[in-house]
């Protein structure tokens, strides 16, 4: 057989060079990996999961108002940049652009940050006809601190790295991959870390625990915060997540035709993501110098942003429709669907004042 051998055999003879790897890497490898990399090679959205856009327009709808307001309460700041990071297919930012037609006045800069090539061509094709200035990245840099800032992330933070820490009879240990039997498998480091590595609030955990950290997430969103800052502008954060300490169970998962996968066995097929720690992605904003709002169910959120409201409109105009838009709605909201587990967080700045949806 021709082509590069599959992920897994290369994620092995890179453990056999360079030793164990944190979940962390094997997170990047099996998403980004430029041959075999999940994100890289595919458009999982719709075969393997999907989102609150592709659910329906009316999400997009209302992220596009929310931008609207931040601009008018901020005295309609000129020279604005519309950051999007992740932006699967394009179909959120399509919606909010047109949302914000209403704002014939708000001129704004587009980028898309993508990392996938597959994703950013579909991207381009989405907003072929947008009429807006749209250029993209594949990651967000210090290139787009110059300007106000708004921004908004989709099920993008949940698609970062993370590195997981066990609770053992001889501290908290980073679980590893290794290759085992030739198969990649899970394995605690030999030696634990210092006890004030792990926040305090972990310290309760039983034997076993699992703490899962971020770094890549907290270091971009406090980055964010700080742009917003000092040049004004928000950020927008939804994704799904726990906003408390959270449990002591680990949160990473593999997901391929809308079913639960196996995260070790054949990376770059399956979605890997972890849940969103809200708690820290707040700290982060604040430290950066932003005014937090939130996190607050997206179920609320997007009420309070007329979400319903503007649901009724499109069911009366589309009789035909009202149905499949009632269900998009209620799948939207609804606690038990995503209306809880699904989070906003945005970042405002100082000082603190109005925030739409909060
Ligand atoms: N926001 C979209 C897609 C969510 S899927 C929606 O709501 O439908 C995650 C998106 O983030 C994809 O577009 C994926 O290619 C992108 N992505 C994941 N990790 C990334 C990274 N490290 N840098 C840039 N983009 C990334």
């Amino acid at each position: 057989m021709n082509g590069p051998a599959p992920l897994a055999a290369r994620i092995a003879e890179l453990i056999a060079v360079q030793g164990p790897i944190s979940v962390a890497q094997y997170m990047t490898l099996a998403l980004h990996d430029a041959q075999s990399g999940y994100y890289a090679t595919r458009d999982p959205l719709g075969a393997d999961f999907i989102t609150a856009p592709e659910i329906s327009q009316m999400f997009g709808e209302m992220l596009g108002l929310w931008c609207v307001q931040v601009w008018e309460d901020q005295g309609r700041p000129q020279n604005l940049r519309l950051v999007e990071l992740g932006p699967g297919r394009g179909t959120l930012m399509a919606d909010m652009l047109r949302a914000m037609k209403q704002a014939p006045d708000m001129k704004v800069d587009v980028v898309m940050v993508e990392a996938s090539p597959v994703l950013q061509a579909i991207q381009r094709r989405t907003l072929r006809d947008s009429g807006a200035s749209i250029v993209w990245k594949t990651h967000f840099d210090e290139e787009l601190a110059d300007r106000p800032l708004l921004l908004v992330a989709n099920e993008f933070f949940d698609a970062l790295p993370i590195r997981q820490y066990a609770k053992t009879q001889r501290g908290w240990c980073e679980r590893m991959v290794v290759e085992k039997d030739s198969a990649l498998s899970f394995a605690l480091a030999p030696s634990a870390l210092p006890p004030s590595a792990i926040p305090p609030e972990r310290a309760a955990a039983p034997d076993g625990g699992i703490y899962e950290t971020s770094p890549a997430s907290t270091a971009l969103a406090e980055e964010i915060a700080r742009i917003v800052a000092v040049k004004g502008g928000g950020a927008l954060i939804l994704d799904y997540g726990y906003s408390g300490p959270g449990g002591f169970g680990e949160t990473l998962q593999a997901v391929k035709a809308n079913a639960f996968a196996d995260v070790l066995a054949d990376p770059g097929s399956h979605d890997l993501s972890a849940h969103v720690d809200f708690a820290a992605m707040a700290e982060a904003g604040r430290r950066g110098g932003a005014i937090v709002h939130g996190p607050r169910g997206q179920g609320e959120f997007l009420v309070r942003l007329g979400l319903a409201r503007r649901a009724e409109q499109l069911m009366k105009a589309n009789p035909a429709k009202a149905k499949s838009i009632y269900a998009a709605l209620e799948r939207l909201i609804h606690p038990a669907q995503m209306g809880t587990l699904f989070k906003a967080l945005a970042f405002l700045p100082p000082p603190a004042g109005p925030a739409p949806g909060f």
